[in-house]
């Protein structure tokens, strides 16, 4: 009782101080079990009902005991992607009325960040991720809306490896490489050479997003071990003109999925997978730290430290709205990696409370 109470003690904490900092929003997301996998071995000990988390290793009990996170929110494995929707539908419809919003997916390889955004492969419809979810809604609502403000929709795919930009969806593939305009203008474009498709529909949509795919992977050796080394951004473009006052309005929703966060042993490895993993570490901390600048109201935020951060300048901060899926892999075998993962995400929402400790 006195553990709960402390834990609904934490979470009030919590709600003011994310009062105050604005637009940005943490949702931890723990994926279930593989059929493979031993459910026993979880490092998940408590899941709380209003965002709370306690980590704790059972091969070491006594030493290693419960840690405790606060989140906005925090969906446990049976979560569908339905469910995960409905929570951050508001924050897409947003977008239609001029809003710049960015989503993104945190975590190590195999934490259910692609599941999330994007679902599995060959997805039916009810595990569609993120992604196509959040079109289909700007199709319906634009349409709905068709009387008094005349929406165009057009989307860009790119992906981020070892510091440079390649267009997804241009003719050339993956081999384009790609330079950054000065994002200093709201509503810019972050990446003014990546191919823009015009979209009129989610079926359009899922199409190009397959070619994009494709396009990611052509250069690959092994599709998955590359993917989870490189950041692929969709963004969806949203200009509506009102067709009573004439005025324009433009939104932008910036998806997410971000490479692997696992710590590569740099002993381990040599040649290009530690120059990757110097690149991944890099944009992944000048992440943390736009965000963290960002929750703290800095007057500098240092978008300029890495490409991922200049491609989302104008989604984050500012009037734009974020929200990140820390992705949590329950096995035991991860505590140390989804230990540093939910330190991370603790860090960049910008609050550090460690009451309540379950074994005290
Ligand atoms: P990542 O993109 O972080 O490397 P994936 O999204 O590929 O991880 O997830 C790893 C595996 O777990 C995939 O087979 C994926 O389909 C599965 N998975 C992840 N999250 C869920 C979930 N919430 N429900 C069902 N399966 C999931």
């Amino acid at each position: 009782e006195k553990y709960h109470a402390a834990l609904a003690d934490n979470r009030k904490l919590f709600n003011e101080i994310q009062e105050l900092k604005g637009n940005i929003r943490v949702y931890c997301r723990i994926r279930p079990f593989r059929p493979w996998e031993d459910e026993k071995s979880t490092s998940v000990e408590h899941i709380g009902e209003n965002g709370e988390l306690v980590l704790s290793n059972p091969t070491k009990k006594g030493k290693e005991g419960g840690k405790n996170f606060t989140f906005n929110k925090v969906f446990g494995p049976t979560t569908t992607q339905d469910m995960v929707f409905k929570d951050i539908q508001p924050l897409i419809r947003s977008v239609l009325d001029g809003y710049n919003v960015c989503i993104f997916a945190y975590g190590q390889t195999g934490s259910g960040k692609t599941y999330t955004m994007m679902g599995p492969e060959n997805a039916e419809e009810k595990e569609w991720g993120v992604n196509y979810r959040a079109l289909n809604d700007l199709f319906n609502i634009s349409h709905d809306r068709r009387d008094t403000i005349k929406y165009e929709i057009g989307v860009q795919m790119v992906e981020i490896y070892n510091e440079q930009i390649r267009d997804l969806l241009g003719s050339g593939g993956s081999q384009k490489k790609l330079g950054i305009q000065n994002t200093s203008q709201p509503n810019g474009l972050a990446v003014p050479d990546a191919t823009m498709c015009p979209v009129n529909s989610t079926s359009h949509v899922i199409e190009l997003m397959q070619t994009g795919h494709n396009n990611r992977s052509m250069s690959a050796t092994a599709l998955n071990e590359r993917s989870s080394r490189s950041h692929s951004v969709v963004t969806i473009h949203v200009q509506g003109q009102d067709l009573k006052t004439g005025n324009t309005l433009r939104g932008a929703l910036h998806l997410v999925d971000l490479a692997g966060s696992e710590r590569v042993d740099r002993s381990a490895v040599t040649g290009d997978r530690l120059k990757e993993a110097q690149h991944i570490n890099k944009s992944l901390a000048a992440l943390g730290d736009v965000i963290f600048s960002l929750s703290q109201k800095n007057a500098h935020v240092p978008y300029r430290n890495s490409k991922l951060t200049q491609v989302l300048q104008t989604s984050l901060g500012g009037h734009a709205k974020t929200l990140m899926f820390v992705q949590v892999n329950p096995d035991v075998s991860s505590y140390t990696e989804t230990l540093s993962t939910l330190k991370f995400a603790e860090r960049v929402s910008g609050v550090e409370l460690g009451v309540a400790r379950t074994n005290k």
